[in-house]
């Protein structure tokens, strides 16, 4: 984004730190009442001089008890024409005051999330990416390198699914060798493996088009189908481990079945963050095939 859209000044202040891995940033886009419907935004940025005055807050803003700066998109004028209109991307130091970072507690244990409150928080104009009101070309830019970057992440060696489910098959139905006696799960792990394969030819395809500069529309492919992906491998390693997968804590499980059944949990999140599986189809129907509202 700052590559892009940033000014000399920003650049040279953030980027060599983002490179060293220095500096942590989340991102403040999420707000209880927008989520899919992210432009419904209503943290507030108010001008005062030669500072913003932010108030309101944001959810969801993963590591921000971790992170030191915070990119958000935030309202800058609210009488806009359209809800699009008159949204800005700000940067701000999490460290000024009036920023407070709460963490909310989840289903797997973890606690990456966190509640994100600003009240008469102010940062200088100078933080502003782009110009003032037009930020949403900006946000939606970043989404579809997010996007993309969540199905590759998810992606990782091809057959690598299969490998994993077909090893735990070993652990836990207590295959030494050969195939796999039980056909019905036989088909679901070859089936995920073709995903798997075709999955990534699909991924390659789309990176030699992205390779020149901002990911496309496409990139929601890449998030619907890697995300389905890693919820199946997850899926699948359950049910052959069986009653061995439901491992909380205690004696009786070992540490990579706790972990696993952890990351399974974390695994239900994926087809939600970065824009949920059903926002993706309605941007691969409407942006990639064209559709009108509606898909008819
Ligand atoms: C692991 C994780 C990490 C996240 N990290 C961040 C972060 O760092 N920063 C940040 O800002 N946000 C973050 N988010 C928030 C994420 O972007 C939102 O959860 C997501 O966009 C969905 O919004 P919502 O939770 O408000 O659900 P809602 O928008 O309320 O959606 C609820 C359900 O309704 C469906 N739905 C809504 N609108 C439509 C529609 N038009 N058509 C069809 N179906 C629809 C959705 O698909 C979903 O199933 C994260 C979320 C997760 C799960």
């Amino acid at each position: 984004m700052l590559l892009k859209y940033g000014n000399h000044a920003q650049r040279a202040q953030h980027l060599p730190g983002i490179a060293r891995g220095e500096v942590r940033w989340c991102q403040g886009y999420s707000e209880p009442n927008a989520g899919s419907d992210l432009a419904n935004l209503q943290l507030k940025a108010e001008r005062d001089g030669d500072e913003f005055v932010l108030n309101g807050q944001k959810i969801w803003t993963s590591h921000a008890h971790l992170s030191d700066w915070i990119y958000c998109l935030a309202r800058t004028d609210p009488n806009a024409p359209k809800k699009q209109m008159g949204i800005s991307v700000i940067l701000a130091d999490l460290d000024t005051p009036g920023i407070t970072v709460r963490r909310i507690d989840l289903i797997s244990g973890y606690s990456p999330f966190c509640e994100t409150f600003f009240d008469n928080v102010r940062v200088p104009v100078a933080n502003l990416v782009g110009k003032e009101n037009e930020g949403w070309t900006i946000a939606k830019a970043i989404l579809g390198h997010e996007r993309s970057s969540i199905g590759r992440s998810i992606a990782r060696q091809p057959g690598s699914a299969q490998r994993e489910v077909v090893a735990r098959a070993r652990k836990h139905l207590g295959v030494v060798e050969g195939a796999i006696p039980d056909p019905l799960l036989r088909d679901e792990v070859a089936a995920l493996g073709m995903r798997e394969e075709a999955f990534h030819l699909t991924l390659a395809r789309i990176q030699q088009g992205a390779e020149s500069g901002t990911p496309g529309p496409e990139g929601s492919i890449t998030k619907i189908v890697g995300t389905e992906l890693k919820q199946k491998r997850f899926e699948l390693g359950m049910k052959v481990a069986g009653v061995q997968g439901l491992g909380w804590e205690g004696p009786g499980f070992d540490d990579d079945d706790l972990e696993y059944t952890r990351d399974w949990l974390r695994s239900r999140a994926s087809t939600i963050e970065g824009g949920s599986s059903e926002i993706q189809k309605n941007i691969v129907s409407k942006r990639v095939l064209g559709l009108p509202e509606g898909g008819k």
